[in-house]
C-alpha cells in the first residue's frame, strides 16, 4: 500500500514568466513574472517539500535519500527526474542541453538534461523552436559567427495539445504565449545560444557558445514521438513517449478507472478536469507521486493527466 506523496512547488520569478500559475492553477505566486513551477523536484535549486501524510515537512530529496524503497530500491545518487509548468508570457532563450556523457566531463559530474513538453494551453498563432537548419558543424559555425539566428532556428506552429521530445543537442525555445508541462531529468545546465538582445539588469545574459557548438547535433534530426491510443473501462491512454530516461503517458478518465502502480514510482500531473484518486480529491495543476509498491488505484471524475517513470 503506501500513500500517495503530495508536494509544495517551488517557483521560480524570470525575467519572461507571466501569472498563469495563479490564474489557470490558482498557485500563490510571488509576481507576474513567474516563469516555472518546479512540481516534482528533488534538485537542490529547488527541493520540494512533502505537504502531508507521515512525510509531512520533509523534502523530496530526504525521501528519496531516506526511503528508497519508495522508489523501489533504485540506485542512484539524485532522483532522477523533475516536473515543471513553464509559463512563458515571453520567450525563452534558444538554448540546448548537454547529454550525460558530456555534462558528467564539463559540468562537474552533473545530468545531461533531456525533456519533453506538452502543450497545456497557448495562444493563437503561437509558434515554438525546435531544431535548426545547419547542415554540418561548418555551417552551424558560420551562421552562429555571422549571427544569422532567424536563418538557423526552426520555428514551428503550436497547439494546445501538442507533444515535443527534446533530445540533448537539439536547439530549442518555448516562445511567448504558452504554458507547457514539461518532464525532463533533474538537472538544471543549459547553454544558451541566443537571448534575442534582451538586457536584464542593463546586461545580456551570458552565452555559451562554445559548449553549444560542442553538443548542437548536426543536421537536426526530431526525436521519436507516440500517438498509439490504448481503451479500457473507463479511459484513454496514450503513451507518448519512451526514451532511456522516462516514459511518459497521457491518460483521459470518464468516469471510473482502475489502474496498478508496477513502476518504480509514478509521477501524476493532472492537467484538466477535477476527480478523484482513491479517496483524494485532485483537480487541474496538481502534481504528485505514487510510491512503488501502492498497488492499485481507482480515479474516478472526468480528467486528464499525465504518468511519468522511469524506465
Ligand atoms: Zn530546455
Amino acid at each position: 500500500m503506501g500513500e500517495m506523496i503530495f508536494l509544495q512547488p517551488v517557483f521560480k520569478e524570470v525575467l519572461w514568466g507571466g501569472d498563469k500559475l495563479q490564474t489557470m492553477f490558482g498557485y500563490s505566486i510571488p509576481s507576474n513574472h513567474t516563469g516555472e513551477g518546479w512540481m516534482i523536484s528533488a534538485h537542490p535549486k529547488g527541493d520540494c517539500q512533502i505537504t502531508e501524510g507521515s512525510y509531512k515537512g520533509e523534502t523530496l530529496s530526504w525521501l528519496w535519500k531516506n526511503h528508497r524503497e519508495l522508489f523501489g530500491g533504485l540506485d542512484g545518487e539524485v532522483f532522477p527526474l523533475l516536473v515543471k509548468i513553464i509559463d512563458a508570457k515571453d520567450h525563452l532563450s534558444i538554448q540546448v542541453h548537454p547529454d550525460d556523457a558530456y555534462a558528467a566531463v564539463h559540468e562537474n559530474g552533473a545530468l545531461g538534461k533531456t525533456e519533453c513538453w506538452y502543450v497545456l494551453d497557448c495562444e493563437p498563432d503561437s509558434t515554438i523552436v525546435v531544431g535548426h537548419n545547419a547542415k554540418t558543424k561548418e555551417e552551424l559555425k558560420a551562421m552562429i559567427a555571422e549571427k544569422r539566428w532567424m536563418d538557423l532556428i526552426q520555428i514551428r506552429p503550436l497547439h494546445k495539445g501538442d507533444f515535443f521530445q527534446i533530445n540533448p543537442g537539439t536547439v530549442h525555445a518555448i516562445r511567448g504565449g504558452s504554458v507547457i508541462l514539461e518532464i525532463q531529468q533533474s538537472s538544471d545546465i543549459t547553454y544558451r545560444l541566443y537571448d534575442y538582445d534582451r538586457l536584464q539588469d542593463g546586461k545580456p545574459r551570458e552565452l555559451h557558445l562554445d559548449k553549444s557548438i560542442d553538443v548542437i547535433r548536426c543536421p537536426h534530426e526530431d526525436a521519436a514521438t507516440e500517438s498509439q491510443a490504448e481503451t479500457g473501462e473507463g479511459f484513454t491512454s496514450t503513451r507518448l513517449v519512451s526514451c532511456p530516461f522516462y516514459t511518459v503517458t497521457k491518460v483521459h478518465v470518464s468516469g471510473t478507472a482502475v489502474f496498478s502502480q508496477n513502476q518504480p514510482f509514478q509521477m501524476i500531473s493532472v492537467f484538466e478536469g477535477e476527480g478523484f484518486f482513491d479517496k483524494k480529491p485532485v483537480k487541474k495543476g496538481m502534481n504528485f507521486l505514487i510510491p512503488s509498491g501502492y498497488g492499485s488505484y481507482t480515479v474516478t471524475g472526468n480528467l486528464e493527466f499525465m504518468v511519468s517513470s522511469v524506465n
